[in-house]
């Protein structure tokens, strides 16, 4: 298993933010992690990549205990975070240098990430010269560079035009093909368009964890969007 997440708790001082959240998820699965704002999608992609401890439970990686050894962990971990976090005054093939020198990274795997995300016409720019579509690539570049099992992105649509959509999502479908995909979005179509399997969880719980086409059939005349707000329109607290 790429990742396998074991009764995972994580409570904020007063605010429980995950309460016993389990999955495991291999090679080749591209995840679609959903839920309502506040849902706790973006803790829990925190704690896979080591940024922050849960409360209780258990994170492996490629069989790595992420809280023991987060180092060796991070290594087998690519995230690109919601905000997008880039040096605006670097150039992209400086950017991805620096990113590629703290894993110690050929130069030649550089220039064949460069070729992967589809940044050759732009990586003489500087990132603030950059649109928003390419600078998603830049982030997703820099999260793939050392070549990790598991790429975690947060997400990585947001903002994007039509066009930069469709190719964001090209990208993102190749990466799975080799990797295991967790990616977080609001957009109904991207999860159609991109994942094989869905997660779906509501006020820190995992409420729907199944195929695509699984999750289609336990109402087949709804929309993906209709079957999202009836799992998740239940009011009350964790
Ligand atoms: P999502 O990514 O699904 O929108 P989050 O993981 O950001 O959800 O948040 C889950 C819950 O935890 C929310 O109630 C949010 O307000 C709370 N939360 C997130 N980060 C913090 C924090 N640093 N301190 C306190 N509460 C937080």
């Amino acid at each position: 298993m790429s990742i396998e997440v074991q009764s995972v708790t994580k409570s904020y001082e007063t605010q429980l933010a995950l309460n016993e959240i389990s999955f495991s998820a291999s090679k080749g699965e591209i995840i679609g992690f959903l839920g309502p704002n506040g849902a706790g999608k973006s803790t829990m992609m925190k704690i896979i990549t080591g940024f922050i401890s849960p409360t209780k439970g258990t994170v492996l990686v490629s069989g790595i205990n992420v809280l023991k050894s987060p180092e060796e962990a991070k290594a087998k971990i690519g995230y690109l975070p919601e905000q997008n976090p880039l040096y605006q005054e670097m150039y992209v093939k400086e950017y991805l240098q620096f990113q590629a020198s703290i894993f110690k990274v050929s130069k030649e795997t550089i220039g064949t990430v460069i070729e992967t995300v589809g940044l050759s016409p732009e990586v003489h720019k500087k990132i603030s010269q950059l649109s928003k579509g390419y600078q998603q690539r830049v982030g997703i570049a820099a999260a793939i560079i050392h070549n990790p099992d598991v790429l975690i992105l947060d997400e990585p649509t947001t903002g994007l035009d039509p066009n930069q959509l469709v190719e964001i999502r090209n990208v993102i479908k190749n990466l799975g093909s080799e990797k295991t995909v967790l990616l977080s979005t609001h957009i109904m179509q991207e999860v159609e368009a991109m994942c094989n399997r869905v997660i779906l969880i509501n006020k820190g719980k995992i409420v729907a964890d199944d195929s695509l086409e699984g999750l289609k059939n336990t109402s087949p005349t709804d929309s993906l969007e209709t079957i999202f707000r009836n799992l998740t329109s239940h009011v009350g607290s964790i």
